[in-house]
């Protein structure tokens, strides 16, 4: 039996619907620009190029109902509501018509971002990583299984303190979830455990403290949280 110098810390885990056990989480991707009227807020052109990914750390998963510290170094903390991919399964070079073998289920993701940092690190030439891999900066509600059927369309939206910011239809993807997951299995290994999120749509904006912050997709769930 391996002995550790200390504890190690106990597995991140999401809440699953209408069942007491956990999704253990193991890596969590991103994709970036994933919408058109999204990418073009951001001052790129939507054109279908190869998808943007980037990534948060395992632990930077935040639950449906836990509070969100405003976080340190950034006054332009921002919400992205997105579709979240949790996988039962993997490897590489999934072919797109066998990427929905491996979907565990959907949830609904906040992206949460500092926003001047990503784009001081974006201007710059540099990674996101200050701006996006921070600490409590993947927002997530329970994952749906897919026993409820996949997800090809749906309105997706967010509010803040009751007003609405984000509304559109996850439809609208520029890359589908399967075309995402065969992609992303190209250079990455994909393994039970990984979760994606498939980017926002248009409407991000800035968190204060006091925010009530609260999105949904229909026909997978809510997520609600308090910018503390
Ligand atoms: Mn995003």
């Amino acid at each position: 039996m391996t002995s550790y110098v200390f504890d190690p810390r106990p597995p991140v885990a999401v809440a699953i619907e209408g069942s007491n056990e956990r999704f253990p989480v193991h890596r969590i991707y991103c994709v970036g620009r994933n919408y058109a009227e999204h990418a073009r807020e951001m001052g790129s052109d939507p054109h279908r190029e190869t998808p943007v990914f980037f990534m948060k750390p395992a632990d930077a998963i935040v639950e449906s109902g836990a509070p969100v510290p405003y976080p340190p170094r950034t006054s332009n903390f921002h919400h992205e509501i997105e579709l979240v991919v949790a996988l039962n399964g993997g490897g590489r070079n999934i072919p797109v018509d066998r990427a929905l073998n491996y979907v565990f289920g959907y949830a609904v993701g906040n992206d949460f971002t500092r926003r001047d940092l990503q784009q001081a690190s974006r201007a710059a030439g540099l990674p996101w990583d200050t701006g996006k891999a921070f600490d409590r900066s993947a927002g997530i509600g329970a994952i749906r299984p897919v026993s409820a059927g996949h997800v090809t369309a749906g309105r997706i939206w967010l509010s803040v303190n009751g007003r609405p910011r984000q509304e559109a239809d996850v439809s609208e993807l520029i890359w589908s979830v399967p075309e995402v997951i065969a992609e992303l299995s190209t250079l990455f290994e994909l393994v039970a455990g990984d979760l994606i999120y498939t980017g926002t749509p248009a409407g991000v904006g800035a968190l204060r403290k006091g925010d009530r912050v609260e999105g949904g997709i229909d026909g997978i769930g809510l997520i609600t949280n308090l910018i503390e």
